[in-house]
């Protein structure tokens, strides 16, 4: 449709340039930072709060919700309010939306489980690692506790944010109409999800829903089948795909080379997401998971909630309602995305460099690459990346 091209022609940029004294005087959104964690991951989850009060949350305040499959005891509770000022709420995730589902024969599940354990999936014999997926997969939005609210920014323990928001990410993306923002894309661990975009794309077909034009962002180029090119189709904005090569290293689309449809194991990274809750609340996601839930892949195979979020995003979403937080440093264990306004040169880590082409590789070790990367940023409160 020629709305497609209309769309990719605009393209999604930073929100704002260099840092300012945050104005806190404006409405916040009506957003709260979401946590799903364990009692035994406390620590984690101060050094996750520590970052994210320091660079951003001490001069909004939004709330946080904490959710857990069990109890959250009170040292657990009592600690997390030391760590911040702003309203913080404990929930409990019941059965209904943990665990196996009554249609699921526990019997089965569980040796579907046992043999990914077998087989070294990453996480695989963990049967509530595929829990913990599934809930953020299909159910975290309707947790009661979210009821309220129309955003979320979701948090995870040990993770690091490395320089100061010194804007309201949520306000920014209502006035630019965005529903899903991320910091970081990678590639899937493919076996984990051996059968995901099979399903996907039969949603996609079964509900005759057209590309946007980000789909196209999940399609592995097919160069020996016959090509069939999209008469509009356009890719993601090149600023979005190429503004930090190396960093967030999204796949360049070839419409010449595509079809048959294969994934190219490209998600955005979930254990940092900015988004609007109604995405998710919506009747064409709400579709989209029940298929997905019913084919037993969160079973049978692990399939995260980070390439379920993105495939959706893919089907539902055109490339105008993502938006890369390309300024936000931040870093969930062994991977980092850092900005332009990082002073150190260092170079991306190891599964990055695993994930990025010889030549982009060159690239990043090259001086214009950086120069390209590191402008300076003036103002004072400390945009500086630590
Ligand atoms: P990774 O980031 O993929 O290595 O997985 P994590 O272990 O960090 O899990 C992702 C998120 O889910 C984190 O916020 C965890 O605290 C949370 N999580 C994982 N498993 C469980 C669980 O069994 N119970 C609860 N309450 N939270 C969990
Ligand atoms: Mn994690």
């Amino acid at each position: 449709p020629p709305a497609i091209k209309k769309i990719s022609e605009k393209h999604d940029k930073v929100f704002v340039t260099g840092c300012m004294q945050p104005d806190t005087t404006k409405p916040r959104a009506n957003a709260a930072f979401v946590v799903l964690a364990r009692n035994k991951e406390l620590d984690g989850v101060i050094q996750s709060m520590k970052s994210i009060e320091r660079h951003f949350n001490r001069w909004y305040n939004y709330p946080y919700v904490f959710l857990n499959d069990g109890d959250f005891n009170s040292t657990f509770k009592e600690t997390v309010k030391n760590y911040t000022k702003a309203a913080v709420e404990f929930g409990k995730v019941g059965p209904d939306m943990w665990g196996f589902p009554d249609w699921v024969d526990p019997k089965v599940a569980k040796e579907g489980i046992a043999k990914q354990g077998d087989a070294a999936v990453m996480y695989g014999g963990l049967e509530s690692y595929h829990s913990m997926c599934r809930f953020y997969s299909g159910f975290f939005y309707k947790h009661p506790l979210l009821a309220k609210y129309e955003w979320y920014w979701r948090l995870e323990p040990e993770i690091k944010y490395f320089c100061d928001i010194t804007y309201d990410p949520f306000q920014k993306m209502i006035e630019a109409n965005k529903t899903y923002g991320f910091t970081i894309a990678v590639k899937e661990l493919r076996e984990t999800v051996p059968n995901i975009f099979r399903y996907a794309s039969a949603y996609k077909r079964k509900n005759n829903i057209t590309s946007q034009g980000l789909w196209e962002m999940f399609v592995e180029p097919q160069p020996d089948k016959e090509p069939e090119v999209p008469e509009d189709a356009s890719p993601l904005p090149e600023e979005v795909l190429r503004s930090d090569p190396g960093r967030n290293t999204l796949p360049e689309i070839d419409y010449e080379a595509m079809e048959g449809e294969k994934y190219n194991m490209c998600h955005f990274w979930s254990n940092f997401e900015i988004a609007r809750l109604s995405f998710f609340r919506s009747k064409e996601y709400e579709d989209f998971f029940q298929m997905m839930d019913h084919s037993g892949g969160f079973w049978m195979e692990r399939w995260g909630d980070a390439p379920i979020h993105s495939l959706a995003a893919g089907a539902l979403l055109a490339p105008r309602d993502i938006h890369y937080f390309r300024d936000f440093g931040y870093r969930h264990t062994t991977i980092q995305h850092c900005p332009a306004n990082a002073p150190a040169r260092q170079l991306p880590r190891e599964p990055y460099l695993e994930m990025t082409t010889p030549d982009l590789r060159k690239r990043i070790e090259e001086d214009a690459y950086w120069e390209e990367v590191d402008t300076p940023k003036e103002n004072g409160v400390g945009c500086r990346c630590r």
